[in-house]
């Protein structure tokens, strides 16, 4: 039986928004059992919070951005991700900003802030979501005005596993596959270090739409015609980086036991289909 756990100190950390650009203070406190994981605006009067939880998700275009009664923070995936890959059942972000500050664009900095901190363990059990039948939704992505199809389906299984397979005829990138089975240390050296994709066309279509506005493109895993624009930490960091992504938006459900089986998915499908298993899980 694993226990819940939460971080042993406060934590602090500051930086830009990947997408607003914007400056942000963040602190991570520790919570008693049983409380789940908030985000709190301390910039806003009366200091709202929100609980990282399906319901509260308003908008997965680009990032995930929780929030309720007109207020809201955004790009709160890889930081889940962490949380999730770390065990962390019980904390209260707070952020005096819109965005979180983006760390270096993939869940390390987060990572490495909480094992600085420590993590200690509660005297509760933590609570799983089971998988006894697949669940699946299905989606249409756009590669050059292409419509291609994707899918996410989650089967029964001992443990949280992801196979990922991300397409694309781009000469540098390739087609990449990755297959992950969920543990602390695994999540520590496989997937925290794996920094967010983008394309050059891309970028410049996000920043004529008010996104991608921060300086984090050059920390980022640019590719443009020529080929990757920096130096990659793994051969398949794209797909790993799309594993991060997917362990935050199901983290949205808690801890989950089950194998997810993924085709070039992101944000709007993950957060589908965690409201099908918890849709599912209400009936
Ligand atoms: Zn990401």
């Amino acid at each position: 039986m694993k226990l819940q756990q939460t971080i042993a100190a406060e934590i602090e950390l500051s930086g830009q928004g990947l997408q607003t650009g914007a400056m942000a203070k963040m602190r991570i406190l520790p919570q008693p059992v049983d409380t789940g994981i908030y985000f709190r605006r301390s910039d806003l009067p009366g200091k709202p919070s929100v609980k990282a939880e399906i319901n509260s998700v308003v908008n997965t275009q680009k990032c995930v951005t929780i929030g309720k009664e007109g207020w809201q923070i955004s790009t709160i995936e890889h930081l889940m991700a962490v949380f999730h890959g770390l065990g962390i059942d019980n904390a209260l972000v707070e952020v005096d900003a819109e965005e979180l500050p983006r760390g270096d664009c993939s869940g390390r900095y987060f990572s490495q802030k909480i094992l600085e901190a420590g993590i200690t363990i509660q005297d509760q059990p933590r609570r799983y979501t089971l998988i006894r039948e697949p669940i699946w939704v299905e989606g249409t992505v756009f590669k050059q005005n292409e419509p291609l199809k994707s899918a996410l389906i989650v089967l029964p299984s001992e443990e949280l596993q992801v196979s990922f397979t991300f397409t694309s005829d781009h000469k540098a990138t390739g087609t990449q596959f990755y297959h992950y089975c969920l543990s602390h240390d695994t999540f520590v050296s496989e997937i925290a270090p794996a920094r967010t994709i983008a394309f050059m066309n891309e970028i410049n279509y996000l920043r004529s739409q008010g996104l991608a506005l921060s300086d984090a493109y050059d920390s980022v895993v640019v590719v443009d015609e020529d080929g990757y624009r920096n130096e990659l930490r793994f051969p398949e960091e794209i797909v790993r980086h799309k594993i991060l992504d997917l362990l935050g938006d199901i983290y949205l459900l808690g801890p989950l036991v089950g194998h997810i089986v993924a085709l070039r998915s992101g944000h709007a499908l993950d957060i589908e289909l965690a409201r099908k298993i918890a849709e599912r899980d209400r009936v």
